[in-house]
């Protein structure tokens, strides 16, 4: 089965070579991510490979068809950049890697807290330059503050076991309340986490309703100075609205691992360009944003763990069963690519 493989960094296609050695799926490795003018790369490909910033709009959903693309492999666990509904009128099944470091995610989470709290961004360009000052570099404790946690999965089930650890007092808001996190912290109404928490670290999916959940309102809600960790979806938040809250000085600090329009920006070398994103480089000039570029996910047992789900998610497929990972409606039949044949006509074997 040939899986062309979008937004292939060269860290991780050692590992999808390494366990995908004994499958029968062969790679065609490209660096483009997947948008109109590169969705031809998969044409003679039974599979497609694809990462978050990949775009499978209903459009492109019918050119990978029509080139014969039988079935989606995501590298992430979120799937918002997917039309799953036009996918599953095509019958081609999307599969995906629904945890595979939930820890390197909560780690990075606090190690922005950590930073942005003790101004760590500053003290290292400082020191460097033989100023020793302290003057800027203000923190507080996190022991005894309140931490709220929006979405407590398994993302953010881990950021209130490191919080716990911290001291902190922990508010969750979350529609499936988990049993773990009712004995570390207390569930509330998003208003009142928003109200009464002095850090909110945002752990939810993005969908139609979480998009901009975090608003003009909801930010007026945020107690002054408090801090606003980020690193879900980028669309959780409505970037002008956090930009204009940071001018007043109400919102004390933002740390962001995603960005609503990160699409055109992250993954990539910008650093000889101009920079054409206005609010983007308007976040880049306060001192008390900080932001790195999606890269919470990324440590070595991530990738591995990316790596051996994906060659197993597509092995299921090949061989024609149903996929534990799936998601969508059509990925939950088995469609038949595998080696009993095509089920509908349409369909060629992969
Ligand atoms: P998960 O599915 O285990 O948990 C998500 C939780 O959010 C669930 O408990 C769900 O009930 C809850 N939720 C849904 N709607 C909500 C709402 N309106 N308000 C509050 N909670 C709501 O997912 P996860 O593995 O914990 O991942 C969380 C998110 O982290 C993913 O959706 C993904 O977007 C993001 N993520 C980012 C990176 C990165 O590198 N920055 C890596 C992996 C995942």
């Amino acid at each position: 089965m040939k899986c062309a493989v979008f937004s292939t960094r060269p860290d991780e296609r050692r590992y999808l070579e390494q366990y995908a050695r004994d499958s029968q799926i062969e790679w065609v490795f490209h660096s483009e991510t997947l948008h109109p003018r590169t969705v031809s790369l998969a044409r003679d490909c039974q599979a497609i490979c694809v990462f978050v910033n990949d775009q499978l709009n209903a459009s492109i959903l019918d050119q990978l068809h029509a080139y014969g693309v039988r079935c989606i492999a995501l590298r992430c666990a979120g799937f918002n950049q997917v039309d799953l509904s036009h996918a599953d009128r095509l019958g081609i099944p999307v599969v995906r890697v629904p945890a595979y470091s939930p820890h390197a995610v909560a780690e990075h989470t606090f190690a922005l807290l950590l930073a942005i709290n003790r101004k760590i961004h500053k003290a290292y360009n400082r020191v460097r330059d033989s100023n020793f000052a302290l003057e800027g570099l203000l923190g507080f404790d996190l022991h005894g503050k309140t931490l709220g946690i929006v979405g407590t999965g398994k993302i953010g089930s881990c950021v209130a076991r490191i919080a716990h650890g911290f001291g902190m007092n922990i508010l969750l808001h979350d529609p499936i309340p988990s049993k773990e996190c009712e004995a570390l912290g207390r569930y509330v109404a998003l208003d009142a986490l928003l109200s009464q928490s002095k850090v909110v670290s945002l752990h939810c999916p993005l969908s139609d309703s979480t998009r901009h959940l975090i608003c003009t309102q909801s930010l007026a809600l945020m107690p002054p100075k408090a801090i606003l960790i980020n690193t879900s979806r980028g669309a959780l938040v409505d970037t002008p609205a956090v930009i204009q809250t940071l001018k007043s000085g109400h919102l004390g600090a933002l740390a962001i691992d995603v960005y609503e329009e990160e699409a055109d920006l992250f993954f990539a070398d910008h650093s000889g360009e101009v920079l054409q994103d206005d609010v983007f480089s308007r976040l880049l000039t306060f001192p008390n944003v900080l932001i790195t570029g999606h890269q919470a996910f990324f440590t070595e047992d991530a990738l591995q763990e990316i790596a051996k789900v994906t060659v197993a998610n597509l092995s299921s497929l090949l061989a024609g069963q149903p996929c534990k990972n799936a998601v969508g409606k059509a990925s939950l039949v088995p469609t038949a690519i595998g080696h009993n044949g095509p089920r509908h006509s349409s369909q060629t074997e992969l």
